[in-house]
């Protein structure tokens, strides 16, 4: 038996969080978080959460959350989407290297970098990808050397989101060139504003400045700052894909919010020839909760996500992009005229690309979870 119900504790949360959220979501949109000015509202935005300690509900209170439970994360979420607030431009600290500090950092690292990640001061890049090193992600060569009380590290990194408005970075590198190369990679945070590191940002399809490129030229990085063992960062790299793939980069929030957007649309527009498709788009947003529901019960339980964020990887990315597609649809040539579905549907169309591409997701369910010969 499955109790879908909510306690009256939880209920209680949900209650709390949404009138909060309707009390103080900014009255006007604010700008594109992947602008520099965008960027800067949207910390403003961050920093009211925090102060109200909305910001980051399911850490220990002692670093600026609420101690809530990952079932109440989930409903913070919903009540986020469902409220159309900002989009979280913290989001690569607060859902990729955050989950991965609890599960590897030490505690003095948690302490200096959690409360200043969760209120905005410090904003944090993904570091993974180089020109030479997408899905294959341990042909890694950026390098770090040894010297005394830390790293020099030298090469390129591609691809940042945000990169050219953070002041630190994760990532990859690679430590020991002798070792096989999946064991001689090391997990650092670099800081972006060092000596040593040249950022450039680069625009995307829709102009916004949304990427940058980090150059690292003898940039210093100290000891305390290596995430888990030296030589041991695939390991530390593959939890924070769990978290980036399989729950807190994408919670089922986003895409219920999109579904009944996608209902009120048709309700406005109506277009038999879609109804199965909107109807579809709705039933696969509900999947996906119970799905990402499922993980939640297994993670509060004490499991690990593994190989089936590949499987949520899958689900998320493709009903985004089925959902756009079918709202251009019932938009016809308006399309070209209204403004937040094509830009949705653009950004969706990199669903299947970022967080690593869903034919590497495909490969991954094959061998790991289905058991087929490689
Ligand atoms: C919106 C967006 C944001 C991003 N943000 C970041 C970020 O913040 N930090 C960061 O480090 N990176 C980021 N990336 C980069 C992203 O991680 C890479 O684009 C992705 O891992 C793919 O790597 P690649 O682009 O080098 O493509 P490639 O690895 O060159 O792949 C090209 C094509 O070949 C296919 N392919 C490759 N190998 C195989 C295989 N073995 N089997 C079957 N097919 C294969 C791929 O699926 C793909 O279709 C971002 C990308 C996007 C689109």
């Amino acid at each position: 038996m499955i109790d879908l119900d909510l306690t009256a504790e939880e209920a209680a949360f949900q209650a709390q969080a949404r009138a909060w959220l309707a009390a103080n979501i900014p009255s006007e949109p604010l700008a594109s978080g992947d602008t520099r000015e965008g960027f800067a509202q949207h910390l403003e935005w961050e920093r009211r959460l925090f102060d109200a300690r909305w910001a980051v509900v399911s850490w220990p209170e002692r670093y600026g959350g609420r101690g809530a439970s990952l079932v109440e994360w989930c409903l913070f979420e919903e009540a986020y989407y469902a409220a159309g607030a900002p989009q979280r431009v913290t989001q690569n600290g607060i859902f990729l290297l955050a989950p991965t500090l609890f599960a590897f950092g030490t505690e003095a690292q948690r302490e200096r970098v959690l409360p200043a990640m969760a209120s905005g001061e410090e904003t944090w890049a993904q570091g993974w990808s180089e020109p030479g090193a997408g899905s294959d992600l341990a042909a890694v060569r950026a390098r770090g050397e040894r010297v005394e009380g830390g790293w020099r590290l030298y090469g390129q990194k591609t691809w940042c989101t945000r990169a050219a408005f953070c002041d630190r970075m994760f990532g990859l590198f690679r430590t020991d060139p002798e070792a096989e190369r999946h064991r001689g990679l090391t997990y650092l945070m670099v800081p972006l504003h060092a000596e040593g590191v040249t950022v450039r940002g680069f625009g995307r399809l829709d102009g916004d400045e949304g990427y940058a490129e980090v150059f690292l030229d003898g940039v210093f990085v100290p000891d305390e700052d290596v995430v888990g063992e030296v030589g041991g960062g695939w390991k530390v790299a593959m939890a924070t894909t769990s978290s980036e793939r399989g729950l807190s980069l994408r919670s089922p929030g986003r895409f219920l919010a999109t579904a009944q957007r996608l209902c009120a649309l048709y309700r406005e527009r109506p277009r038999p020839a879609l109804r199965d498709a909107v109807v579809d788009a709705w039933m696969g947003a509900e999947a996906y909760r119970l799905l990402t529901w499922q993980t939640v019960s297994r993670m509060m339980d004490g499991e690990t996500i593994g190989a089936d964020a590949s499987l949520s990887k899958l689900a998320w990315s493709q009903l985004d992009l089925e959902m756009h597609r079918t709202a251009l649809g019932l938009l016809g040539p308006d399309a070209a005229l209204e403004g937040s579905w094509t830009r949705g549907w653009q950004f969706a169309l990199a669903g299947p690309i970022y967080a690593g591409t869903n034919e590497i997701q495909r490969d991954i369910v094959a061998r790991r979870i289905l058991d087929l010969p490689r």
